[in-house]
């Protein structure tokens, strides 16, 4: 049974921490922030909800608090933003132990001291069915330099950080350890939390912030949905095609042989949070300490396609996660 509403916002109170963008947090109607002159504000929202990202019984609940403030982070990286502040409403049905949501607020905490993000408010309620917490990120950027998804152009390197399909294989070998129905499978694909062993998603805000400082990054999304899906938007909205190479996509490494992920899960799997970009200008092979990848060349022609490790080219279509879209 979760601490009466009072009683847990007081407790959250106590451990969140302020930070120079609050004029007011926790304890008012509404939080006062402050931006910084010459700066536009960023504002994100995403859900992680009980069986639909992750499980009570597969994810530790520190991780489950780490990813849901990732998730927010990685959007205003993305933007070439830096994270002022997050607000968490969270729903707990009565039968939850308090010790679960006390493990869900550390990781998200300690998540935020890690990048001084302030906790500055949320909502809390109790919930009819399932765990369910949103997390709303406000970021800032300087005026018009907010990195979108519709800056590219034809004839652009396409980049990507870091390794991808560690969250897929990390789901992957949970499935495999613990059976469960195949609709399960299908809903956890998107949210697969990784082990201790594989390590955590990183949202990249220092990468994204020097993206857009160097005029490097002509575009730029977060990689939640998938390579294949989050390169599709890119295309859509800055109306060009791309042509990547499966060879070069940096797979990410598991187990204790350290086995490449099979291509597919690179591809495809969701909840890596790296940052894929276009760019027209010279981009070093690390920034900020983070490995940058070129895996291809953005075209005039729409559509994607993706020369196989068999050297043919195929058509990519976007494969990973989409809610409603596939039958449950
Ligand atoms: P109101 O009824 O005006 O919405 P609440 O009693 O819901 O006020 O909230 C009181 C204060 O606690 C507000 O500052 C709100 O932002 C904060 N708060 C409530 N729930 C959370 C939460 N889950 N995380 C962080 N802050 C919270
Ligand atoms: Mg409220």
């Amino acid at each position: 049974m979760p601490l009466a509403e009072k009683k847990l916002i007081e407790q959250i109170r106590r451990s969140a921490r302020g930070g120079e963008s609050v004029v007011r947090g926790i304890g008012d109607d509404c939080a006062v922030l402050r931006v910084p002159s010459g700066h536009e504000l960023l504002v994100t929202t995403d859900f992680t909800l009980e069986k639909v990202h992750f499980r009570r019984d597969w994810h530790r609940p520190e991780l489950v608090g780490r990813r849901c403030l990732t998730r927010g982070l990685s959007d205003i990286a993305a933007m070439g933003g830096e994270p002022r502040a997050a607000f968490l409403s969270l729903a707990v049905p009565g039968d939850v132990p308090q010790k679960w949501v006390n493990r869900f607020l550390k990781g998200l905490l300690d998540l935020a001291e890690e990048f001084k993000v302030p906790l500055a408010g949320g909502d809390t309620a109790q919930s009819a069915s399932g765990i369910q917490a949103d997390i709303v990120v406000v970021g800032s950027v300087p005026k018009g330099k907010a990195v979108l998804r519709s800056g590219a152009k034809a004839g652009e390197g396409i980049y990507v950080t870091g390794e991808l399909g560690g969250s897929a294989a990390a789901l992957a070998r949970l499935a495999e350890a613990k059976p469960v129905g195949a609709e399960s499978l299908r809903h956890l694909w998107r949210f697969s939390g990784q082990s201790r062993r594989l390590g955590v998603p990183q949202a990249r805000v220092a990468v994204g912030q020097w993206l857009r400082q160097h005029k490097v990054a002509t575009a730029m999304i977060d990689l939640s949905d998938g390579l294949s899906t989050d390169l599709d938007h890119i295309c859509q909205e800055s109306h060009v095609g791309a042509e990547i190479e499966a060879e070069a996509i940096p797979r990410a490494r598991v187990g204790t042989g350290k086995k490449r992920v099979a291509l597919e899960l690179a591809l495809h799997g969701g909840d890596d949070y790296e940052l894929l970009f276009t760019s027209s200008a010279a981009v070093p092979n690390r920034v900020a300490g983070v490995r940058v990848t070129r895996i291809g060349h953005t075209t005039s022609s729409a559509g994607m396609r993706l020369i196989g490790l068999d050297g043919k080219k195929h058509r990519l279509q976007a494969g990973g996660w989409e809610h409603f879209k596939r039958s449950l």
